[in-house]
């Protein structure tokens, strides 16, 4: 019987490998063809400010519907696109579009950051291509921004990758804002970032999951945001969903706060609507 078992669940296996394989592949074919920006499209979620209730800025993130598979997250198509390399055309055209937003919602008086969700291939793109940093140097000009206002936001991950931090400090250095995405998620050495050139630390969703549960995950929250403000960064809590969540982390002395109690992903257009929170 265990035979019989271990023989079915191999076949389940082998099937189930198979489909993911087949959706990989067309996942694959249909980035291609998509081309930048076909098929793409973008939701900003408003950052609020803590202690004022402000919306502050706004992170961009990327939706694509597929012409067969229909509606797919970001966490399967981005690695994906990583891997075939169609994440550069891709992270370009979100940079423009992005940018071009930002200078919108400007003109239309609401002064808000972008924050970009910036993946490590981008930054070893090939040298005949034009880098993250020019192709951010020159939409900021044209469009008159704040660099400052610009928050690249890159993974804990790439702390530890030498020629990634080469570029993540060049653009540190020319005033683009950092960001430290999903802090925490992973195994987190606390000593990078003394050396890292980032402004702020985005402290991960598995924190708040947790923090009404168990309440000493208030206290690790509340000594990764002292010693934030230590080294001269803030601090972002990303998804509070609900108004306890959003007491214990405030209590915690966290900046700032994104999630689906304050606002979920919006399209562009109603942004706007938030005007009087701005
Ligand atoms: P992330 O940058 O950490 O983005 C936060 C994710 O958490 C988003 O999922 C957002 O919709 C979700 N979220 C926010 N508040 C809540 C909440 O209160 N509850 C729950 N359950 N979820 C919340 P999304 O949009 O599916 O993005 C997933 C990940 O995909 C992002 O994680 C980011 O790593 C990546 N991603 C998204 N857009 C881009 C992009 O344009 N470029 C790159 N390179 N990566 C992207
Ligand atoms: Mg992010
Ligand atoms: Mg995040
Ligand atoms: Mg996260």
């Amino acid at each position: 019987r265990d035979a019989a078992n271990a023989g079915r669940s191999v076949s389940v296996f082998a099937s189930d490998l198979r489909k993911r394989l087949a959706r990989s592949r067309a996942i694959e074919d249909g980035l291609w063809a998509s081309r930048a920006g076909a098929g793409i499209s973008l939701l900003y979620q408003p950052k609020v400010e803590i202690h004022s209730g402000r919306v502050t800025g706004v992170e961009a993130l990327m939706r694509w519907s597929h012409p067969e598979l229909g509606a797919i997250s970001p966490a399967e198509f981005i690695p994906v696109a990583e891997r075939t390399r169609t994440i550069n055309p891709l992270g370009e055209w979100l940079i423009r579009e992005s940018l071009r937003q930002q200078a919108d919602w400007r003109r239309d008086g609401m002064d808000l950051s972008m924050a970009i969700n910036i993946s490590p291939v981008q930054l070893l793109v090939e040298p005949s291509h034009a880098s993250v940093l020019e192709i951010l140097v020159d939409e900021c000009a044209r469009l008159d921004l704040d660099r400052r206002k610009v928050e690249l936001e890159i993974t804990e991950g790439m702390l530890t990758d030498e020629r990634a931090m080469v570029q993540v400090r060049r653009l540190a250095d020319a005033g683009f804002s950092i960001g430290i995405d999903d802090f925490g998620r992973d195994h987190s050495a606390l000593s990078l970032l003394v050396e890292s050139p980032a402004n702020t630390l985005k402290i991960d969703k598995s924190f708040v999951d947790n923090v009404l549960r168990n309440p000493r995950q208030a206290t690790i929250i509340r000594f990764i945001t002292e010693l934030a403000h230590d080294l001269g960064m803030r601090t972002v809590v990303e998804g509070i969903e609900h108004i306890r969540q959003l007491v214990a982390v405030a209590g915690a002395g966290c900046d700032y706060g994104q999630g689906y109690f304050y606002y979920r992903p919006m399209c562009a257009g109603r942004i706007l609507d938030l005007r009087q929170a701005a």
